[in-house]
């Protein structure tokens, strides 16, 4: 058979190289990975309680495609008191994961040749959806703006593409792979500039209960009928392999997602989606050990950069540190990080995938031990290339 004989729209797209590079360098079975974000935790003792008693009692069935009512209202419930989501129970989606909800999103709400603004850094996966959807994905480079989108950035980009109608933006709040979090100013400076130009809003809130000495807060406040909320149990209850999570938005368009969701996969499994009724029942303060854990490994990360002279964006949430590879180094991303993998045997993700091929992406979801080794790694390597 013919390549050409497949489907276009999958040749479109690129495997994620963030993947893929993981995988090269798993192949070291002696790697230290800081790469992928993958909470170092286990999932709550009695969310796994909670999935043994559904299997017992038989919860074998198909659920409803919009997923189980009582975990949709559970989820109601726990946003609206956590972050002030103003979504109804019939207003939610329950998704294989985050990813599942982005997915049927960028499929529902644009059509081919339309803009979606993405902020970069920026994680791989909208631009790759985009691109899959025959979308226009409009790269918004904000390495001068501390990695926060400013109502300025937005009236530009929009006037440097006056023949392409943009319809839509993603706002990562908390961000992978910055660890930026929007203010409250800086939220609320953005709402006339989406409103005025009717810019749907995804608001990726997957690390939401992952913020360090500030609050969280969602664009969905202030625009709830435009917005298109993500969010999900992968990191706050540390539920990445059970595929679990939620979109949210206004009726309308949040059943045209659900139809598109329907389609697309069905539904998580019974089993998960009972579990994760007792992780947003009985659980909102499962984040709160790993929070105060990840916060010290932060700040032990960044006291670190800061002693090698190493510049990084200020991180206030997720687990991820976006650093710069010193100019004197002379690498790329890629480079600088594969000679960490094959001189120290430490994985840190190369910043190109994300948009900055001058950076690395640290993960510390990961041992102090395991982050020791990463900055004993990126220390002698400066050393190795004359910089200390
Ligand atoms: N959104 C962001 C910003 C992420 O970093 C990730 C995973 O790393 C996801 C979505 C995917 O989440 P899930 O595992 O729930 O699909």
């Amino acid at each position: 058979m013919e390549m050409n004989e497949l489907n276009p729209d999958v040749l479109l797209v690129q495997p994620s190289a963030l993947r893929v590079f993981d995988h090269e360098i798993s192949q070291d079975p002696e790697i230290i990975k800081l790469t992928l974000g993958e909470p170092d935790f286990n999932v709550p003792d009695h969310v796994k309680q909670a999935a043994i008693a559904s299997i017992n009692a038989d919860q074998s069935h198909y659920p409803y495609f919009w997923g189980i009512q009582a975990l949709r209202e559970a989820a109601s419930t726990y946003y609206r008191e956590k972050f002030g989501y103003q979504y109804s129970a019939d207003q939610i989606v329950c998704t294989v994961g985050a990813t599942e909800g982005l997915s049927a999103t960028f499929k529902t709400l644009f059509q081919p040749g339309e803009g979606v603004l993405i902020p970069a850094p920026a994680y791989p996966v909208y631009k790759a959806l985009a691109s899959i959807n025959h979308l226009v994905p409009i790269m918004v480079d904000t390495t001068e703006t501390g990695c926060v989108l400013t109502p300025q950035q937005v009236n530009e980009a929009i006037a440097a593409h006056p023949d392409v109608t943009i319809k839509g933006v993603v706002i990562t709040d908390p961000s992978n792979p910055t660890g930026v979090v929007y203010s409250k100013a800086q939220l609320s400076a953005l709402v006339p500039v989406f409103r005025d130009h009717q810019i749907w809003v995804i608001s990726d809130e997957i690390y939401g209960e992952l913020t360090y000495g500030v609050k969280h807060y969602s664009l969905s406040q202030w625009l709830p009928d435009q917005t298109i909320v993500i969010n999900g149990l992968s990191k706050s209850h540390a539920m990445t392999g059970w595929r679990i999570g939620f979109a949210f938005g206004p009726t309308g368009v949040i059943d045209q997602i659900a139809k598109t969701h329907q389609f697309q996969v069905t539904t998580p499994t019974s089993i998960v989606q009972h579990a994760a009724v007792e992780a947003l029942t009985h659980g909102q303060n499962d984040a709160a050990v790993m929070r105060q854990v990840y916060e010290q490994r932060c700040q032990y990360l960044t006291d670190s950069l800061t002693k090698l002279g190493i510049s990084y964006v200020e991180p206030k949430g997720a687990f991820y540190i976006f650093m710069k590879i010193p100019e004197r180094c002379h690498q790329d991303s890629f480079t600088f990080a594969r000679q960490l993998a094959k001189n120290y045997h430490v994985g840190l993700m190369p910043g190109a995938p994300f948009g900055d091929s001058q950076a690395l992406r640290i993960s510390y979801a990961s041992s102090n031990e395991n982050l020791h080794a990463a900055v004993d790694a990126l220390t002698k390597e400066l050393v190795r290339d004359g910089v200390l």
